[in-house]
């Protein structure tokens, strides 16, 4: 048996079984550009198509490149398997669907992504899917609000604006008592978190961010941990457990254990089901670039956390600055949770109030010589983003208000630059943020 890797280095450049190219020996993943793959004969194809094989079939469903992704990626969170996506929205949406039909629901946090949100809030519950929110300030208020119909848990590991970090363990450790698993969406925090060691049954990442790192492709992963026990309850997982009329009345939660030999049907139904009729496939060119962007996303994290904390004590003296929000900056309930979920750093966002207010964000924005204003997180760049006017515009003022934005409130993603750099650009935008007006009322 191979032996298990653990370290991200590593990982990001040799994870999986990719060594070379099979028939040229390429060193670097060759991106396959192909949409279809030829069948050795018509039994071949029969057994591919009925899973009693594994092998390429069509691009929409697999490809070899994205393979060698999904196998590193698969390695990094420490689960058993991966599907790759076309985007971070397509894994949540896929990573709901996997498990929840009309009349389901999930029990979800209120910390997320606006994005998500608004996925939730509009699509998913016009297909009947009910998603109800817990803060996770209290992990017991997910169990309040399960019923029979509960799907799964859904969480950010490190949601912003608050940055609070999510209980993983102690949410996870209430689903096993009821078979619910915990989807963690871990975009924010790879290397520096594996919540699948903390009891997730399944990661999901948009790839788009710190993993690619360079803002050049936009892509999504979903990796099952092959931890949870998708047969234990019937009636609590259906789609894992009834068969499935669309692939031969198949028993997902059965078969897939039999054919692989792993616990991997969360993985499998995701590909060969949702792929198949979704078709949010991930194309092999941005796969490359992801690939390109995995061999260093161990270094970078380290020196965007270590960036990161530079600032953030920088910040906490800064005269212009009323409020640091950052993972380790709160309460020690919630910091402990930063300290018992992280390691190897404690992320690279970073958020600020201004004593100025909003005028004051809006001219620091403008201020900024070296960070880009820009809604997007983990480019090796420093970012810097206004969320109420951006990302979380399309919130509505109480969804804003559970999200945690205010008006005021300024997302820094601290890059990989040098951090006299980093420092000296947040200075002299921060200097500048009263001059004017605000100045002259002072
Ligand atoms: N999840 C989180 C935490 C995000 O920040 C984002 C995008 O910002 C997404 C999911 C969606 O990812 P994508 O933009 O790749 O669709």
């Amino acid at each position: 048996m191979k032996k298990k890797r653990n370290n991200p280095e590593t990982i990001g450049l040799h994870g999986g079984e990719y060594r070379k190219d099979p028939t040229t020996n390429a060193v670097t993943v060759p991106i396959y550009r192909t949409t279809a793959y030829q069948f050795d004969n018509t039994e071949h194809a029969a057994k591919l198509f009925r899973l009693e094989e594994f092998g390429n079939i069509y691009t929409r469903i697999m490809n070899p490149t994205n393979d060698v992704l999904e196998k590193r990626l698969a390695e990094l969170e420490g689960g058993l398997a991966c599907l790759t996506v076309s985007s971070g929205q397509t894994a949540s949406t896929f990573a709901v669907l996997n498990v929840a039909q009309a009349g389901d629901n999930i029990v979800s946090s209120t910390d997320l992504y606006g994005g998500t949100v608004s996925l939730f809030t509009n699509t998913l519950s016009k297909l009947g899917i009910e998603i109800r929110y817990a803060d996770p300030v209290d992990p017991y208020n997910f169990e309040k609000l399960i019923d029979k119909n509960t799907r799964a848990f859904y969480g950010e590991t490190l949601p912003n604006p608050y940055l609070r970090v999510f209980p993983i363990k102690e949410v996870s450790d209430i689903g096993k008592k009821y078979n619910i698993p915990l989807i963690m969406d871990n975009t924010a925090a790879p290397v520096i978190c594996k919540p699948i060691e903390h009891g997730a049954a399944i990661t999901i990442h948009s790839l788009t961010k710190y993993i690619g790192g360079h803002g050049t492709a936009v892509a999504g992963s979903i990796v099952d941990g092959g931890n949870f026990d998708w047969t234990a309850d019937p009636k609590r997982q259906p789609l894992f457990n009834e068969p499935d009329p669309s692939y031969g009345d198949v028993i997902w939660g059965k078969a897939v254990p039999e054919l692989t030999g792993a616990n991997i049907p969360f993985a499998v139904r995701a590909r060969v089901c949702l792929l198949r009729d979704l078709g949010s496939s991930l194309a092999p060119d941005n796969a490359f670039s992801i690939i390109q962007g995995l061999e260093t996303c161990a270094l970078r994290m380290k020196q965007h956390c270590e960036n990161a904390s530079k600032v953030v004590d920088f910040l906490s003296k800064h005269k212009e600055v009323s409020k640091v929000i950052y993972s380790t900056k709160h309460e020690k309930k919630i910091s402990d949770r930063a300290r018992k979920y992280l390691s190897g750093g404690n992320g690279a966002m970073v958020g600020i109030e201004l004593k100025g207010g909003i005028e004051a964000g809006k001219k620091f924005i403008e201020s900024l010589k070296m960070f880009y204003h820009v809604a997007n997180i983990g480019d090796a760049r420093s970012l810097a983003t206004h969320p109420a006017s951006t990302t979380h515009s399309q919130l509505n003022k109480k969804q804003l208000a559970a999200s945690g934005v205010t008006q005021g409130y300024v997302r820094l993603c601290i890059g990989i630059e040098h951090i006299d750099d980093i420092i000296g650009d947040l200075d002299q935008a921060l200097n500048r943020s009263t001059k004017g007006k605000l100045k002259a009322v002072s």
